[in-house]
């Protein structure tokens, strides 16, 4: 159990930072937002989903699962 809260900037530091708008979402803040918000899942941005970004996607996973109550 933990009470860490985490925000959408602890998020966006792992996202790819293209804005590429695959996810549906203007911007890569406006997909961390939604996800923080549980309205997204982490497997809606395609750029996440290659493998040089697998890192990065672990460690959004982690802090998701850090801030579930
Ligand atoms: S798909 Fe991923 S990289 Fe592209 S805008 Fe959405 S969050 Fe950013």
């Amino acid at each position: 159990m933990s009470d860490q809260k985490i925000s959408v900037f602890d998020i966006y530091e792992y996202l790819p930072q293209t804005s590429c708008k695959n996810c549906g979402e203007y911007n890569c803040m406006a997909f961390a937002e939604k996800l923080l918000q549980r309205k997204k899942n982490i497997g809606a941005c395609s750029a996440l989903r290659i493998a040089i970004n697998e890192d990065k996607r672990k460690e959004i996973q982690k802090l998701m699962e850090e801030n579930m109550d």
